[in-house]
């Protein structure tokens, strides 16, 4: 949503900025390879899901209870409804493409490509957080940046 503020030319390059923003935060350790872990250590299918599926839903009720509170910062008035949905949809994208691809019992060729340029992009150096520590510190990016947008800070 932010970038979708510095990108001209409305919804489609707000997604594709959204898209690369997330490839390019993912070079940055934040504490997901626990989680990650976690869920591909699942000793079959129906645990995977257990295990994804409700983190999932969390992720997405706290994903959009974020970007309906941004919808209502004066830093957002400017820009359309569709270009800021579309610069937070092609943010979470690559994690969609990839979930849809770990579901599947035979992917298609085409989601593995995008998948495994979406993994090249991940750190793969010493994770430098637990599951907590990452949920943490991401909480706290997300707080701040909230604050960001309402100019208190
Ligand atoms: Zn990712």
């Amino acid at each position: 949503m932010f970038i979708a503020t510095w990108i001209p030319g409305g919804p489609l390059p707000a997604l594709v900025a959204g898209v690369a923003s997330h490839l390019a935060l993912d070079a940055i350790p934040h504490g997901d390879a626990g989680i990650g872990h976690w869920v591909h250590s699942s000793p079959n299918h129906i645990t995977k899901l257990q295990r994804l599926l409700p983190m999932v839903f969390v992720d997405q009720i706290l994903g959009a209870g974020v970007f309906f509170l941004l919808l209502s910062s004066p830093l957002f008035h400017s820009i359309g409804f569709w270009t800021l949905l579309a610069g937070a949809f092609g943010s979470i994208l690559p994690d969609y493409l990839t979930g849809i691809r770990d579901l599947l019992p035979k992917p298609p060729r085409w989601l593995e490509s995008i998948h495994r340029l979406h993994e090249k992009c991940h750190y793969r150096g010493k994770e430098h957080f637990t599951i907590l520590t990452g949920l943490i510190f991401q909480s706290l990016l997300v707080g701040l940046f909230i604050l960001i947008s309402f100019r208190v800070i």
